[in-house]
C-alpha cells in the first residue's frame, strides 16, 4: 500500500492548495488518483471542508465505489472519476473544480477556443463542453469522455471543470490552465475582437512536442 499512502498525501496537499487558490469553494470540487497496481482510487471525501481536511479524511475505493479504507463516504462524484479511469489509459488523476471563470463558460455552454499558446501543451487545444448530466451519476463521466478525445480537460455544462493527467500534479496544473484560459478569454471578449491561434502555428507547436 506504499503507493496509496503517497497518493493520499498528494491528494490532500493538492486539495488544500487548490482550495487556497480559489479553484474550489466550500466543499465543492473533488480530486482523485488511481493506482494502476492495486486498481484502487484515492479520492477526497464528501462534505468535508478543505481547510479542515486531514490525511485520515481521504478515502480509498475500488472502481465500483466500495470503500477499502477511510471513515467517510467518497466524493459524491466518485462515479465520474471511476468511469474515466475505466476508459482512459494513462490517466491516473482526475481533478474536478468549480473554478469561477471556467464555470461561467460552462453555464454559457461555450467552449474556450484556442486563444493561448499554453493551451496546446497543457490542455491539448480548445476546452470543449460536455453535455449536461445529473451530478453524482455515471453519465457525468461518460458525457465528459465523449468530448475529451485527445484533450486533457473539458467543461461540464452548468457545473464545472474536469481535468485529467498522468499524475496529480499534471491534472491539477491543467485545471489551473483551464481557469486561466477562461479568465483571459472573458477579458478578451469584453475588450473586443478575438483572434485565435492560426492553424499553421498550432500545427508547428504540436509537431515540436
Ligand atoms: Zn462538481
Amino acid at each position: 500500500m506504499g503507493n496509496i499512502t503517497l497518493l493520499k498525501k498528494q491528494i490532500l496537499e493538492t486539495s488544500i492548495y487548490s482550495y487556497n487558490q480559489g479553484l474550489f469553494a466550500g466543499t465543492s470540487g473533488n480530486l482523485s488518483a488511481y493506482d494502476g497496481e492495486s486498481n484502487l482510487v484515492v479520492i477526497t471525501p464528501t462534505s468535508i471542508r478543505y481547510d479542515e481536511m486531514t490525511l485520515e479524511d481521504i478515502v480509498v475505493i475500488d472502481l465500483e465505489g466500495n470503500i477499502v479504507e477511510g471513515k467517510h463516504k467518497p466524493s459524491s462524484e466518485w462515479q465520474m472519476h471511476c468511469e474515466i479511469y475505466k476508459v482512459k489509459d494513462n490517466v491516473y488523476s482526475v481533478v474536478h473544480t468549480h473554478s469561477p471563470y471556467a464555470t461561467a463558460f460552462a453555464v454559457n455552454r461555450k467552449s474556450i477556443p484556442l486563444i493561448l499558446i499554453e493551451m496546446i501543451p497543457f490542455l491539448g487545444g480548445e476546452v470543449p463542453v460536455a453535455e449536461i448530466a445529473l451530478p453524482g451519476t455515471k453519465e457525468l463521466g461518460l458525457n465528459a469522455l465523449k468530448v475529451l478525445d485527445d484533450k486533457n480537460a473539458c467543461l461540464l455544462s452548468n457545473h464545472g471543470v474536469l481535468a485529467i493527467g498522468e499524475t496529480v500534479d499534471q491534472a491539477h496544473i491543467r485545471a489551473e490552465y483551464v481557469e486561466d484560459s477562461a479568465k483571459i478569454y472573458h477579458y478578451a471578449l469584453n475588450a473586443g475582437e478575438i483572434h485565435l491561434i492560426p492553424k499553421d502555428i498550432e500545427n508547428k507547436m504540436r509537431n515540436n512536442k
